[in-house]
């Protein structure tokens, strides 16, 4: 399995000289399994390039895309998407169960709302909603994608890929608190990310940050650090950074989390998510 971050902000693009290295775009990664097969997750402002890459490549686009919930910096960037517009483009939707309400209500309505000039009805590609994740488990070439239930304000999903021993787990937009509802305690979290390679999860905000954003559906990293320390995670990547997080103050949060992992005397390797950088696992 190969993975690429295209959008590793959250909240709101962020263009501008401060965030040329982590990125501004918002979320969306390329996931490539053994077979070929590409998964996308989220359709932030991310998937525009990625598409365009896509496209590039003078291929059939056919493509599965996961979405973990519909907030706006999560959805935006489908309407750029370019192989909506291709008549030879497969596009496969599953996730959070109000996934297809979220890509097709950004689109004009039938009323006309002024919103965007092109109804969702005149896209030329082939778009179909696979609906298996909200009942269980999905099969894509042998991978199992599972799903955990968010603690974010009108929920969402995280996503775990299992690809013979490799595991990886997706998990934004989540808040780590004990004051958490039923299913979504961070041991609930530990449990679901139990021994996995690589954890890519939500640290937006910074511990004195997160007093005053109590039940906005992000957590901060000292509490993503704890949770894959009690998972045993191998790799730990912090995702969905904070719009108004510049370049230096991310390089120093990657720097403080690697010391901090280390004084804990955890073996878990600690980075931060950077747009156009990719792995294997
Ligand atoms: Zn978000
Ligand atoms: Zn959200």
């Amino acid at each position: 399995m190969k993975c690429k971050f295209w959008g590793t902000r959250g909240s709101i693009t962020v263009p501008g000289k401060d965030t040329t290295i982590y990125g501004g775009n918002t979320t969306c990664l390329e996931i490539t399994l053994d077979s070929g097969r590409k998964i996308i997750l989220d359709a932030g402002t991310g998937i525009r390039v990625l598409g365009e890459n896509l496209l590039a490549k003078k291929e059939k686009v056919d493509v599965t895309l996961l979405l973990t919930h519909i907030h706006w910096d999560h959805v935006l960037g489908f309407l750029f998407f370019k192989p909506i517009f291709e008549p030879t483009a497969k596009i496969s939707i599953d996730g959070f169960p109000t996934c297809m309400k979220g890509l097709t209500s950004i689109f004009a309505t039938k009323r006309g709302d002024g919103f965007f000039p092109v109804k969702f009805e005149e896209l030329k590609a082939r778009i179909q909603y696979l609906d298996i994740l909200r009942h269980g488990p999905m099969d894509v070439d042998g991978v199992v994608i599972d799903t955990v239930l968010l603690q974010h304000p009108q929920g969402g999903f995280g996503f775990r890929f299992r690809e013979g021993k490799k595991t990886l787990v997706f998990i934004t937009d989540n808040e780590l608190t004990e004051d958490a509802w039923d299913g979504r305690h961070p041991d609930d979290y530990a449990a679901f990310c139990k021994d996995v390679d690589i954890l890519i999860h939500d640290a937006q905000f910074l511990p004195e940050e997160i007093v005053k954003c109590r039940g906005w559906g992000h957590s901060d990293y000292r509490a993503t650090l704890e949770l894959a320390r009690k998972a045993h995670v191998k790799k730990l990547i912090l995702f969905h950074h904070d719009p108004s997080r510049t370049d230096d103050e991310l390089a120093s949060l990657e720097k403080m989390c690697q010391d901090l992992a280390s004084r804990h005397d955890s073996q878990v390797d600690v980075s931060i998510a950077r747009e156009g950088a990719h792995f294997s696992l």
